[in-house]
């Protein structure tokens, strides 16, 4: 809980730093450990490694502090996005209960729907434009988010959903993955669960996984803990100890790359074999007038669309700069035909494109001189 208030570059710079004591480092360093010393009774904070580690507790307190300032919440930090995703999901539902997903969400969490249908949980999808899951809510028993979703950067109204949702009694988890807590607070705009991959911006650096799920009720608090501790799904504590690390400069890193997409996307506008060009920070852009009722800094992705198949890939082999890869929110930039995946619904010639934080003359550059070679 943070007791006064603090801009966005103090708390990522102060979040989760236990207080100053002489002759100890401002983080304490990963702690690597599977059994505590433990007398007598098996109680206390820290008992075994799969439960709990003192390197985790500072980092969940950290991400508690930027995704739910003042509040008091709890962050469950697990070995990767997806052990997050699944963490929600699988200790949520139940056979006979009814799920809401977005039918244009990441790939991977779309694929729990195989598990999920196996089990007898009824699965309904429908798109993030238009706030289009309102039409399906009806009877669930959670509704899922993913705001702005990836990787074709549509927006939904949390606010308005998450309303809806309640008025049903229907539970909201957001992945908030693409904005960071900030670029958004999804459990300031009524969510019940905001949970993420930090592997992406959030850590920012392309060197380690994470995921993380940061609530305010301690029931559920607890029911994603158990969770973490039965599945075993926890991050080693060098990477807790570098995500926590890297933290510092999530302030600095955001900042430079929202700056850095919409210069990109402004250079991209002028060329005549770009189309679909999408970014929700864009004034122009369909999803920008929720998404700026909602969120604070609008992320790194960029995604247009290339003539074909072939025409997206001179464009990517003719960069110098950027790198072709796949994930986001690096400090590199990075660039995908994310066709190349299957199972999302995108053109051939579609590119997800994530700007790092370079020097923003650096990537147009590039981009552009790629984009000659590929014609
Ligand atoms: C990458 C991603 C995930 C999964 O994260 P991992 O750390 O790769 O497991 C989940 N949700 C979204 C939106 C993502 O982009």
């Amino acid at each position: 809980m943070s007791e006064r208030p603090t801009g966005d570059g103090t708390a990522s710079v102060h979040a989760g730093r236990p207080a100053a004591e002489p002759y100890t480092p401002s983080l304490p360093g990963p702690v690597f450990v599977s059994h505590y010393h433990l007398p007598g009774e098996a109680a206390g904070p820290y008992t075994y490694g799969r439960d709990e580690n003192p390197t985790w507790t500072h980092l969940e307190a950290a991400i508690s502090q930027l995704e739910a300032p003042g509040a008091d919440a709890d962050t469950v930090v697990f070995a990767s996005g997806m052990a997050a995703v699944s963490a929600v999901l699988l200790s949520q539902v139940r056979t006979g209960d009814t799920v809401v997903l977005p039918s244009d969400c990441y790939q991977a969490t779309r694929s729990l729907r195989q598990r999920l249908d196996s089990w007898g949980v009824d699965v309904r999808l429908a798109p993030t434009a238009g706030d289009q899951q309102l039409d399906v809510l009806d009877g669930a028993r959670l509704l899922w988010i993913e705001s702005p979703s990836n990787p074709e950067l549509d927006v939904c109204d949390i606010r308005r959903l998450a309303a809806a949702a309640h008025e049903r009694g229907v539970l909201v988890a957001v992945d908030n993955t693409l904005a960071t807590p900030l670029g958004q607070r999804p459990l300031e705009l009524g969510a019940d669960f905001s949970l993420a991959s930090g592997t992406k911006a959030l850590t920012g650096h392309g060197d380690l996984l994470l995921g993380y799920v940061t609530v305010t009720d301690p029931a559920l608090a607890a029911a994603v803990r158990l969770w973490r501790k039965t599945v075993g799904a926890i991050p080693g504590p060098m990477e807790a100890w570098l995500a926590h690390r890297s933290l510092a400069t999530l302030h600095l890193r955001v900042d430079r790359q929202a700056a850095n997409a919409v210069a990109l996307a402004d250079a991209l506008r002028g060329r005549p074999e770009v189309t679909g060009l999408r970014h929700p920070g864009l004034p122009d852009d369909p999803a920008h007038r929720i998404a700026a009722g909602q969120m604070r800094r609008f992320g790194s992705v960029v995604s247009f669309v290339l003539p074909g198949r072939e025409h997206a890939e001179r464009f990517l082999a003719a960069l110098q700069l950027t790198t072709e890869a796949t994930s986001f929110g690096s400090v590199l930039s990075t660039a995908e035909r994310r066709g190349r995946w299957g199972g999302d619904a995108v053109p051939d010639g579609f590119i997800r494109f994530s700007v790092g934080v370079e020097d923003a003359e650096d990537i147009v550059t590039d981009v552009l001189q790629a984009l000659d070679a590929a014609r």
